[in-house]
C-alpha cells in the first residue's frame, strides 16, 4: 500500500498520472545484478518496457546494458549513457537508416531476425566501411505458455530466423565479408511464468549452438531473450521477481564454453512492479445488473487491458480498509470512445465514490511507453518517490 504522504502527495497532482517507486526499482535492480553477477552472466535492460528517463537512468547506472527494438532506442541508450558496446539493436524491421545511424555509432550487436537482413546490413556496413557485428535470432520454435499475443518463438510467428534457413544463412555469414558472427540470439516471449519454458529453450540453444560450431562457426555470445514475467496478482506480497531462480535454470541447462558469454534481455520483470497508473473516478454508473467506474485514465494511458486482455490488480486508494461485498462489483472503465477500454470487469470493490483515487497497480512495463493520443488524449505525467 502507499503510504499516507504518498496518499497526500497523490492529492495535489492532477490526475491521470504515473507514480514510480524509485526505491522499489533500485532493489529490484539490486536483486537481479547481484542474481545475474553470481554466475556472470550480463542483462541487457529491454528498453521498450519503460524508456521513462528517471527509470533507464537507474537502469544504466546499475551497470547492464540495452537491448533497443528502433533506431530511436538505440540513439537514446547512447545518449543517456549506455556505452555503445553495452547496447544491442534487435527488431524484425530496421529501416537502412536505423542500420546505418547504428553501424556509426559502433553498437555491440545487431540481431538479425532474416537472411535478406543479413545481405543488407553487410551492404550497408560495406558502403560505411565498417564490419557489422551480428547475431542470429533463431526461431526455437519453443511455446512460452503465454498469451497468445506476446508468444514469439513459434514458427508462426513473424520473428526470427526459422530453422531450416540455417544452411542459407551459415552461407551468407561465410560470404559476407562486412558481417561479424558473434553468437545466436532467442527471445520466446514475454510474461512467461511457467520457468519450464525457459528449460525447453535451453535445451533448443544447446542443440542450434551445436549446429554452429559443428560448421566452424566461433560463438562468443548465447543470448536467450528475456520474457520473465510477474504477478499481477501479487503485487505488494512479491514485489521483486524471483532472478535466482531464473538464472539458475539457465547456469544447469544451458552447455557453455569456458570463454562464452551468456546475455539476456530482460524488460518487464525489471520494471513493472514499480509503477503504478493512478486514476479518479470521474462518476459512477449504476444500472440494474451493472456497475460501473468510470475513471479519468483509459486505453491511451494503459493499453494492456485492451490490447491482451491483461490484468492489473485494481485499488480505490481514498478508501483504505473499507470493506469490500460479494454484491457489490464494478466494470472499470475509461472515458475513451472504444468498447474495449475497460481496466477489469466485475471488480469486487469498496463501495466507491465521484472523486475517489484509484491505483491500477504494476503498470511500470509496457504502459506509460504505450500511451496514446487517441482522442487528443493529453501527454500522461510521471510523478516519482524516492530518487
Ligand atoms: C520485448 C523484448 C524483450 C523483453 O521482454 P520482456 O518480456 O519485457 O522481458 C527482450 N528481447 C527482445 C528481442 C524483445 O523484443
Amino acid at each position: 500500500m502507499f503510504s499516507s504522504n504518498t496518499l497526500s502527495r497523490f492529492q495535489s497532482v492532477e490526475t491521470p498520472f504515473y507514480y514510480y517507486d524509485l526505491q522499489l526499482l533500485q532493489q529490484t535492480l539490486t536483486a537481479c545484478k547481484a542474481a545475474a553477477d553470481k554466475y556472470d552472466f550480463h542483462v541487457h535492460y529491454a528498453m521498450k518496457a519503460n524508456f521513462n528517463e528517471k527509470v533507464i537512468q537507474k537502469v544504466q547506472q546499475t551497470g547492464f546494458g540495452a537491448d533497443c527494438v528502433s533506431g530511436n532506442e538505440v540513439k537514446k541508450a547512447i545518449e543517456i549513457g549506455f556505452s555503445p558496446d553495452k547496447v544491442v539493436f534487435a527488431g524484425v524491421g530496421k529501416s537502412d537508416r536505423e542500420i546505418v545511424e547504428a553501424l556509426e555509432q559502433n553498437i555491440f550487436c545487431f540481431n538479425v531476425e532474416s537472411i535478406q537482413e543479413l545481405e543488407v546490413i553487410n551492404d550497408l556496413a560495406a558502403k560505411c566501411g565498417k564490419k557489422a557485428r551480428v547475431a542470429i535470432r533463431i526461431n526455437p520454435n519453443v511455446d512460452a505458455y503465454t498469451h497468445a499475443n506476446i508468444t514469439t518463438g513459434l514458427e508462426e510467428n513473424k520473428f526470427g530466423v526459422n530453422q531450416w534457413d540455417l544452411p542459407a544463412c551459415a552461407e551468407v555469414l561465410k560470404k559476407s565479408a562486412n558481417l561479424d558472427l558473434t553468437g545466436i540470439h532467442f527471445h520466446i516471449g514475454s510474461q512467461i511464468t511457467n520457468l519450464n519454458a525457459f528449460k525447453s529453450l535451453c535445451v533448443k540453444v544447446n542443440e542450434i549452438k551445436a549446429w554452429f560450431e559443428e560448421r566452424g562457426f566461433v560463438l562468443h555470445v548465447l543470448n536467450v531473450g528475456g520474457g520473465l514475467g510477474v504477478d499481477y496478482h501479487t503485487t505488494e506480497e512479491t514485489p521483486i521477481a524471483d532472478f535466482e531462480a531464473y538464472f539458475q535454470i539457465f547456469d544447469e541447462f544451458l552447455e557453455r564454453k569456458s570463454g562464452q558469454e551468456i546475455h539476456f534481455e530482460l524488460g518487464r520483470a525489471l520494471v513493472a512492479h514499480s509503477g503504478s497508473l493512478i486514476s479518479r473516478v470521474l462518476y459512477v454508473k449504476n444500472g440494474i445488473k451493472k456497475h460501473f467506474l468510470v475513471l479519468d485514465a483509459g486505453m491511451t494511458e494503459l493499453m494492456r487491458p485492451a490490447l491482451y486482455q491483461a490484468y492489473h490488480k485494481i485499488e480505490n486508494i481514498s478508501r483504505p480498509g473499507a470493506q469490500t461485498s460479494e454484491d457489490l462489483k464494478y466494470d472499470i472503465v475509461g472515458p475513451i470512445c472504444e468498447s474495449t477500454d475497460c481496466f477489469g470487469k466485475e471488480v469486487e470493490m469498496p463501495e466507491s465514490f465521484r472523486g475517489d483515487l484509484i491505483a491500477i497497480r504494476t503498470a511500470g512495463a509496457y504502459g506509460e511507453v504505450m500511451a496514446s493520443k487517441y482522442n487528443l488524449r493529453e501527454q500522461i505525467v510521471s510523478v516519482y518517490s524516492g530518487s
